[in-house]
């Protein structure tokens, strides 16, 4: 099918996600990928700034990875995952339980960010519910973003997103996103909550708040957040689904924390954005009150496509390049570079509210207009960089870069001069 009817195609019968379909403008046609490059139908190459939707952490079509999914394709493509087991599973529990705190022992699996939350909650409310002590209430920050489905809207910031749905959501306490006074009112806010004992769990995307405009607080803060939960006796949950695998600088970023929690969800860059898989893991104190004679006690969920053969294939394989110091030199050599390139953002007049954390860059575009996720700003720069053969995704006059770790030299420094350039003929 040639570009002109694949997107006549494409208007008649494909409908988009986070697309106003009347205004949209036409699609990019992505025929191809290959590392950190996007190539349309036109044989026009685009630098894939945010690994597409943050998640191609390894760039596209690393062999290694392809390789361990064609191998795993002509052993097993998939089996139901109640009542049988596979060893590609096996193998990805005993190694990701190996690489989060000690007390995560116990994995479970679904298939994509949001579904690895809603398990997550399922296993907070029912923990106290089989305890006999059910708690209704969780605790989330301002901004939250934790997915598109009923249980992760509702624990996410209310808005424009979310506005029809809003009568159908549960209880959830925000308090205010913790920088400057911010940081010790949220803390009493959520003290004078934890008192109740109604709070089931807190839920927190650590360090980095992604679609809230990759937002960042800090370590101690959390800590400090994390014992509050504890000694009121609530569960905490970390959302790792954007933050994790190398995007803050370390494997987790709960590794820059002392506290630990007791449920983390993990998805995005887990197969090396090659497939979806969702991971929920908890400590064997959540499991174990889990355990009973009673069938009605157990975590009754799952999804068909639960613990796929192929995904947990490709995430085994991508842990191995985790486990390759080049991985880690690139994400430091990405995070020195973005570094250094703040010096000049820092000089420029429309740039506030510069953050850097890990292979993360971003910053506020002055508008006028406050941070608004709607703001005119957004298409703006989204169709300077296309022009320039680089694909951002702006979030409202946010402007952000994560790219994928095999990013080269000369392509992150045009993904600066870009942005520059951009800001220069604003
Ligand atoms: C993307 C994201 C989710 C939802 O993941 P999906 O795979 O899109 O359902 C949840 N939490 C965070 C922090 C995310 O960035």
């Amino acid at each position: 099918m040639d570009r002109a009817t694949s997107l006549e195609k494409d208007k008649q019968h494909v409908w988009h996600p986070f697309t106003q379909m009347q205004t949209a403008g036409e699609p990019l046609c992505i025929v191809r990928a290959e590392a950190t490059s996007l190539i349309d139908a036109n044989g026009k190459s685009y630098i894939d700034a945010n690994s597409s939707w943050w998640v191609n952490v390894h760039g596209h079509g690393h062999p290694y990875l392809a390789q361990a999914l064609q191998e795993q394709f002509s052993q097993l493509d998939h089996v139901i995952f109640a009542g049988a087991t596979h060893p590609q599973a096996i193998k990805l529990a005993d190694r990701i339980t190996s690489l989060l705190p000690e007390k995560l022992e116990k994995v479970f699996f679904s298939d994509d960010g949001s579904t690895a939350i809603e398990v997550a909650l399922k296993m907070a409310f029912q923990y106290w519910y089989n305890k006999n002590a059910p708690k209704k209430r969780i605790i989330a920050l301002d901004g939250a973003y934790h997915g598109d489905t009923f249980g992760a809207m509702s624990i996410g910031q209310r808005g424009a997103f979310n506005k029809p749905f809003e009568h159908l959501f549960f209880d959830v306490d925000f308090i205010d996103f913790p920088v400057g006074e911010a940081r010790s009112q949220s803390l009493i806010h959520a003290e004078r909550i934890l008192k109740s004992g109604e709070v089931a769990a807190i839920i927190v995307e650590p360090l980095v708040q992604g679609s809230a405009g990759m937002r960042m607080y800090d370590a101690v803060w959390l800590d400090a957040f994390v014992s509050l939960a504890r000694k009121y006796g609530a569960l905490v949950i970390f959302d790792e689904v954007m933050t994790g695998w190398g995007r803050t600088g370390k494997l987790f970023a709960h590794n820059f924390c002392e506290q630990e929690p007791d449920i983390v969800c993990l998805s995005k860059g887990l197969t090396g954005g090659v497939l979806p898989l969702g991971l929920t893991v908890a400590t064997n104190e959540i499991y174990d009150a889990f355990l009973h004679p009673e069938t009605a006690k157990a975590l009754l969920h799952g999804h068909s496509f639960t613990g796929s053969a192929l995904a947990c294939a490709v995430a085994n394989a991508s842990l191995d390049l985790f486990e390759q110091p080049e991985t880690w030199d690139s994400i430091e050599w990405i995070e020195e570079r973005h570094r250094f390139f703040t010096d000049a953002l820092k000089a420029h007049p429309k740039v506030k509210e510069i953050g850097l954390c890990g292979t993360i860059l971003r910053f506020e575009v002055e508008t006028g207009e406050g941070n608004n996720y709607f703001s005119s700003i957004r298409d703006k720069a989204y169709n300077y960089f296309l022009d320039r053969g680089c694909l951002i995704r702006p979030l409202g006059n946010v402007l952000y870069l994560n790219p994928p770790y095999c990013i080269s030299e000369e392509e992150l420094d045009k993904l600066h001069v870009v942005l520059l350039d951009f800001l220069d003929d604003l």
